[in-house]
């Protein structure tokens, strides 16, 4: 059942066995998975079905650490995560593959590192969460994708790097998809227009409810066996700082660990290359298309993938963190012109002032990299209100001067092996080539731009944009002094309280998140139905 809050009474209570606040890719994922072994459930959205300007700006913040950019353009903080049925799913792009077995590895490199298991602990929830996404299976296997394409993931197999696979879901918008299921299931009340704006309790130690506000006013409650929180990231955190009934510290937050080591996957655009590939393997770095031939979502559609990346091997040897890069032919980023502008492969090749014969493939190089947990990095509660009176979140998002020296030495690492196997040339341009660089063009004379660049690249200042993805902030630890849950995803300090997304990843890896945290959530819905309902 759907449930409009605006036209409740105020002062209207609900209960139910769980309490799941946040209908996003966690909160309807969890509980699905709960209503469907008969579980009541209470799912609360700040939301409707569509999102709205006056809702959304609850979502606004200051950011005042490094920039959030992407590709030269700055990003504000709303723009970052969206509140309504479905959250961040509503505009995600769907990439899938799990984390690397080195993810959940202690590094002692790394000033902070390690999950309290390893990735086989996740591999059964993986294997559910590929319906929940909408992708084929959790079989990522190279080969197994090269047959199912027609295609060859790029020949690059190194003890460094090593291509892998994307399930790409035509983004499963877990709002649209799952909103049948939600009206349906009689164990469900999904309510929206809710927003948590306090978790009350006496003793700090549980909750007792939860206060819902309306943005037209309206107190609602709601109280429940067991409670999970599945905001997002950064609302994760803000809503636990902004819980003070019994700490002005905030709930659950004794070791000031709550928003803390906010971790972000780091953007770069590296630079272009030649690559000297079978013309019909070219199509699968942009990606080609399967269908689901089972369960669910069997006849759906959904893409696939292939991109490179450093081997764990590598990670571990290298004392480094994660780095992958997808190769993009023919698809520059707006404002990159190269081939879309009527470049020549000729042209290319000057530029890189290559001789022999020409490679086949001009490409453009998007990386994604890990960034190395740093207790300075936070989520923090700002100065301001918003519209029900709940403080502002204030994002001090920080990475360092090490994070930046990994990322360029990763991209060396690539680019001598791309060399090294005789896959083609790569030239490292990385911060980008300007986004306005078009803004700046001479008809024909636009190979200047990227010829110059390699001499001025501050290697000390490169642009590094966001991935849109807000990890660690509640991260995930067997000890209350290192991490705010534990590992079945309970708040150390908070005995009925549990945390969904992937604020409790306890290293971000370089992965995209979301496959990872709904299998999470998976592994917590079992959780609380075999331990705690
Ligand atoms: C442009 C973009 C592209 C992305 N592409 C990818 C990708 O390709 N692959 C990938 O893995 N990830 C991607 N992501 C990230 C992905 O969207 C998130 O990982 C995922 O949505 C997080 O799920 P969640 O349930 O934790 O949070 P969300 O999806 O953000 O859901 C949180 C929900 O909580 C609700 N909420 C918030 N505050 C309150 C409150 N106070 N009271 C009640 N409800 C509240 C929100 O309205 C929302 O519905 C992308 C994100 C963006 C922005």
């Amino acid at each position: 059942m759907l449930i409009d809050a605006r036209t409740l009474d105020a002062g209207t209570t609900f209960s139910a066995d769980v309490c799941v606040l946040g209908a996003g890719a966690a909160g309807v994922t969890v509980s699905l998975e709960l209503a469907r072994r008969g579980h009541q459930v209470l799912l609360v959205e700040s939301g409707g079905e569509e999102g709205d300007p006056e809702t959304q700006d609850l979502a606004a913040g200051e950011s005042i650490g490094a920039p959030l950019v992407t590709l030269d353009n700055p990003v504000r903080l709303d723009q970052t995560r969206l509140r309504y049925l479905g959250g961040t799913t509503n505009h995600w792009a769907g990439f899938c593959r799990p984390l690397a077995p080195v993810d959940f590895e202690v590094r002692d490199h790394l000033a902070v590192s390690g999950w309290p298991f390893g990735l086989d602990e996740l591999e059964p929830y993986l294997a559910r969460a590929a319906e929940w996404v909408r992708i084929t299976d959790s079989d990522f296997t190279l080969e197994r994708w090269e047959e199912k394409l027609g295609m060859d993931a790029p020949g690059l197999r190194t003890d460094r790097v090593e291509p892998f696979v994307y399930q790409v879901s035509f983004p499963t918008n877990f709002g649209r998809v799952y909103r049948r299921d939600l009206e349906d299931d009689p164990s469900v009340v999904a309510l929206l227009h809710a927003n948590v704006v306090n978790l009350s309790t006496a003793d700090g130690r549980s909750v007792r409810r939860v206060d819902l506000r309306t943005l037209d006013g309206t107190a609602i409650e709601a109280t429940a066996r067991a409670y999970v929180l599945a905001t997002g990231g950064i609302e994760n955190a803000r809503i636990l700082l902004a819980s003070t009934d019994h700490d002005p510290a905030g709930l659950g937050n004794a070791n000031d660990l709550v928003g803390r080591h906010f971790t972000e996957h780091l953007q770069v655009y590296a630079g272009f290359g030649l690559l000297d590939l079978d013309p019909a393997d070219v199509p699968a770095l942009n990606g080609g298309q399967v269908t689901i031939e089972s369960g669910r979502h069997q006849g759906a559609t959904h893409g696939a993938k292939f991109a490179v990346g450093l081997t764990d091997e590598h990670v571990r040897d290298a004392a480094t963190t994660g780095l992958e890069v997808q190769f993009l032919p023919g698809a520059f980023p707006t404002g990159v012109p190269l081939q879309e502008s009527g470049a020549t492969m000729n042209d290319v090749a000057a530029l890189l002032g290559h001789t022999g014969p020409v490679p086949s493939t001009a490409v453009y190089l998007q990386g994604l990299a890990e960034q190395e947990l740093n207790p300075d990095s936070r989520v923090a509660l700002g100065s301001g209100t918003d519209a029900l009176g709940m403080r502002r979140v204030e994002l001090d998002w920080r990475y360092s001067a090490a994070d930046r020296a990994r990322v360029l030495q990763g991209l060396r690492v690539l680019a001598e092996d791309v060399g090294a196997t005789g896959l083609g040339r790569i030239q490292l341009v990385p911060g980008g080539v300007h986004a306005d660089a078009v803004d700046h063009l001479v008809p024909g004379e636009y190979l200047s731009i990227y010829r110059s660049l390699p001499d001025e690249i501050d290697e000390d200042d490169f642009e590094l944009g966001i991935g849109f993805h807000h990890m660690c902030t509640t991260r995930m630890a067997d000890s209350a002094t290192e991490g705010v849950v534990d590992a079945t995803c309970r708040m150390h300090e908070v005995d009925n309280l549990w945390v969904g997304g992937s604020s409790v990843f306890a290293t971000g890896g370089v992965a995209t998140p979301t496959y990872t945290l709904v299998a999470l959530a998976i592994r917590l819905a079992d959780h609380l139905d075999a331990e705690v309902l």
